[in-house]
């Protein structure tokens, strides 16, 4: 029986970074850019079982890899890495905290990195445009690029900031005004057996 080594070095350390942060995951101040740009009962219901959002997937796993590997090469171009950014605002008399980490960055510019399995006709998907424009929005940087890798096609994207998106999304999130956000989101929801709003598409 083969030992599984390395299958558990990759295991331990996604269960490592997912403990790490279940403190802040259960924080009902903290919104993060991904909340803002899914399903707000998805947020909701991680606040309240937060251990069903822990996966060990191979596409998952890849998609990390992949983001290590081209985070390393854009560093020797002057970007920094997983950069987080956080801004504390005041909404309906509550302040919260907007977290995000984006995947490269360096003054004036910045990268998000997608891993694609699917068709590649229809990108850019419009939650990854909405969440370059949050990280734009919350750096006030101008130049910023999406790239998707998948095994067929390697294409980039240059995002454009035309208006604020913020502001609606974290009232939409807070309001859980929109369930889903997405019409194809709940059939890979975590939530989907537990969730009353669900649809079935
Ligand atoms: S099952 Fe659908 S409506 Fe419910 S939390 Fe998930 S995405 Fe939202």
């Amino acid at each position: 029986m083969p030992e599984q080594k390395i299958t558990k070095i990759l295991y331990d350390y996604k269960l490592e970074e997912f403990v790490k942060r279940l403190e802040e995951l259960q924080n009902p101040s903290v919104y993060y850019v991904s909340d803002l740009i899914y399903c707000p009962w998805k947020r909701y219901f991680r606040l309240r079982f937060p251990y069903l959002t822990f996966t060990f997937e191979p596409l998952a796993v890849m998609g990390e890899l992949v983001h290590r590997g081209l985070q390393g090469i854009l560093v020797e171009k002057g970007f920094q890495p997983e950069y987080e950014v956080s801004r504390t605002i005041r909404v309906n008399n509550e302040e919260v905290i907007i977290k995000g980490r984006i995947d490269a960055y360096k003054p004036g510019e910045l990268v998000e990195i997608k891993t694609s399995r699917g068709s590649t006709d229809s990108l850019p998907y419009p939650h990854h445009l909405l969440q370059v424009k949050l990280y734009m929005e919350l750096t006030n940087v101008e130049k910023a690029t999406l790239i998707y890798v998948s095994s067929d096609k390697i294409i980039e994207y240059d995002v454009k900031l035309d208006e604020p998106v913020l502001e609606k999304l974290l009232q939409e999130t807070m309001n859980l005004s929109v369930a889903p956000r997405w019409d194809w989101e709940c059939r890979s929801c975590v939530f989907y057996k537990i969730c009353p709003h669900r649809i079935n598409k």
